[in-house]
């Protein structure tokens, strides 16, 4: 049984119980993160840290830990659960506490519940697009709200887009709003590549403001061998591009096959998918 973090306390995870009156789980009123360890070795924990730090001050969840406490209790965390020999990601849940009733309105004078815990991930891709992991996806209008910025823990809208793609046998499904632009996926960012040029949606409400798709986008800019450009996509892009990829924390940037049953391109993943993974790869780590 791996170790969970609960309100202060280090404990079995099947021993940490929260109040059904919690505001997480009457509401979904709380904000969450999802930061990968390799090894021990965390990716871009800092920018975790801080987008949660923003997300709370956003909707007014006081919650007093530092960028540096928050720091030491996942580090202390991923130790805890035999980080060192294996891939773990950490899962951290900040809601605005435990009412004692169920009322809209932000209660005064509660404390923020903090719940973490570990799970195992994947071992990150081989940089061999001979032979690295395909994804396909659906697409359909992005319904969810207009505050996608928000890692909010309120994700039902993201739950049901990905189950539109999961239901068909796919691995996303990619969001476009009502002017038939990319936005991203249900639970990913999204990137195109046309002429050797990669592109992806301008970071606004409309997206989540992903760590993978930031330590991309600075990655490739530092290298300087690859054009990357920040702008509005139409879906005909999409459905023209010579490669797709999407980007998280868990899928590091997954190259996309196929779009709604045809092929991207030629079906197989893209010299540039590869060229972009390794420079991201080589650069991970030393994000922050
Ligand atoms: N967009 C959405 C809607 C997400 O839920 C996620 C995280 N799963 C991402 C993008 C990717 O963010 P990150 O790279 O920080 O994991």
């Amino acid at each position: 049984m791996s170790t969970a973090y609960l309100n202060g306390e280090y404990l079995p995870l099947d021993q940490a119980k929260i109040s059904p009156l919690d505001r997480g789980f009457l509401f979904g009123d709380g904000i969450y993160e999802v930061i990968p360890y390799y090894s021990g070795k965390s990716v871009g924990l800092i920018p975790h840290i801080q987008r949660m730090i923003n997300g709370l001050a956003e909707i007014e969840i006081n919650c007093d830990k530092t960028l540096d406490q928050w720091k030491v209790l996942l580090d202390d965390l991923i130790a805890q659960n035999d980080g060192d020999n294996q891939n773990l990601g950490v899962y951290v849940h900040v809601s605005r506490g435990t009412d004692s009733i169920r009322n809209h309105a932000y209660p005064i004078d509660v404390a923020p519940t903090i719940f973490c815990f570990t799970f195992a991930i994947k071992d990150p891709e081989p940089v061999n697009r001979e032979i690295a992991t395909t994804y396909t996806v659906t697409t359909t209008q992005d319904l969810r709200w207009k505050r996608c910025h928000i890692k909010s823990t309120a994700l039902l809208g993201n739950v049901i887009h990905y189950q539109q793609g999961h239901a068909s046998g796919n691995n996303e499904c990619l969001l476009y709003n009502e002017q038939n632009e990319l936005t991203e996926g249900s639970s990913v960012n999204a990137f195109i590549v046309k002429d050797g040029v990669i592109s992806t949606p301008i970071q606004d409400n409309q997206i989540l403001p992903g760590i993978t798709r930031r330590i991309i986008i600075d990655s490739i800019k530092a290298d300087g061998s690859l054009k990357l450009e920040e702008r509005t996509i139409t879906m005909e892009e999409v459905h023209n591009a010579d490669e797709v990829w999407i980007s998280s924390s868990s899928k590091e940037i997954a190259p996309i096959v196929a779009i709604d049953g045809n092929n991207v391109g030629d079906g197989k993943i893209g010299p540039i998918w590869e060229k972009a993974f390794a420079i991201y790869t080589a650069a991970k780590f030393t994000h922050s």
